[in-house]
């Protein structure tokens, strides 16, 4: 499997990035996941499949991208047969599974432990099962895969508030960690995207309820001035890690973050 031919200088088509590949995206339907199925799309992705339990918004995606190449799965993650029969009806469908985006996710209120365990069960478990079924089918045919996890930049540095949501993507940057070090014998990478606040649904609502106006107060906190985050900032580093422009980078947490972090 290691590659030890003489050192090539390779070029890569910046236009299509993607080409031929077959994509999963859970949280598909709305945000930045909605933003990533249209760009792997445009970087002649073979199939995206966006996965996601928001049927109508789903399959409004599916549509605008074009049933040739893109697909609506209902899958919530939470439940770990429906992301196994995501995985294997791309398998079954398109022959193999080159990229993961496993991207669904949740806010909720500060340690409100009604809600802490459908958080977990999301964000933490929801992903862990998209990396482990992907892993399987990529190991199964032998496919040089990338898999990608949505944490955040509360993944890797604390927050003032939303405790359960910082413990959960910190769970988020381990399993990324671990799953990179265990996969890298097969030849997949496993990366983490982190982005900063981006006025998605997840964000507007979680916010709306707090009486903020989210991209004003956010745009205060990033030292990077002059631009504000959106939804394709994010599609875009999503893009780095699903193509092979990024063939060696593996086990590593890209930060959309504007400087925030550091
Ligand atoms: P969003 O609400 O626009 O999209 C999230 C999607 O996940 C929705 O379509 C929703 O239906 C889907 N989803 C929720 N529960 C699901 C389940 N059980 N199974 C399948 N799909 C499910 O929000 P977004 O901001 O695009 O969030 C995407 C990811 O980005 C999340 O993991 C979130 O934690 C992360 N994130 C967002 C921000 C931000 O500021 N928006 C910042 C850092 C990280």
């Amino acid at each position: 499997m290691t590659d030890t031919s003489p050192t090539t200088i390779p070029t890569h088509d910046s236009t299509k990035k993607l080409q031929g590949k077959v994509a999963i995206i859970t949280g598909g339907a709305s945000g930045i996941g909605e933003a990533t199925a249209h760009l792997f799309a445009d970087h002649g992705a073979r199939a995206v499949v966006v996965a996601d339990i928001q049927d109508d918004k789903g399959r409004l995606v599916a549509e605008a991208i074009g049933a040739n190449r893109c697909s609506y799965v209902h899958c919530d993650v939470t439940d770990e047969n429906q992301v196994q029969a995501t995985v294997d009806w791309t398998v079954k469908t398109y022959g193999h599974l080159d990229i993961m985006f496993s991207n669904a996710g949740i806010v909720i209120l500060d340690l409100d432990f009604s809600q802490f365990d459908r958080l977990f069960a999301i964000n933490v478990r929801g992903m862990a099962a998209c990396v482990k079924h992907a892993a399987r089918a990529m190991v199964e045919q032998r496919v040089r895969g990338s898999i990608i996890c949505t944490a955040s930049v509360v993944g890797s540095r604390g927050a003032n508030r939303r405790t359960d949501y910082t413990m959960s993507k910190h769970a988020v940057v381990g399993l990324v960690r671990a799953a990179s070090r265990q996969l890298g014998e097969h030849g997949i990478r496993v990366n983490s995207v982190s982005p900063f606040a981006v006025a998605t649904p997840l964000m507007q609502e979680a916010y709306r309820k707090e009486g903020e106006e989210i991209e004003k107060f956010f745009e205060a906190l990033t030292p990077l001035k002059g631009i504000v985050l959106r939804v394709n900032h994010v599609a875009d580093a999503a893009l780095f890690l699903a193509s092979d422009e990024s063939a060696f980078v593996s086990g590593h947490d890209l930060v959309v973050d504007g400087g925030f972090v550091s």
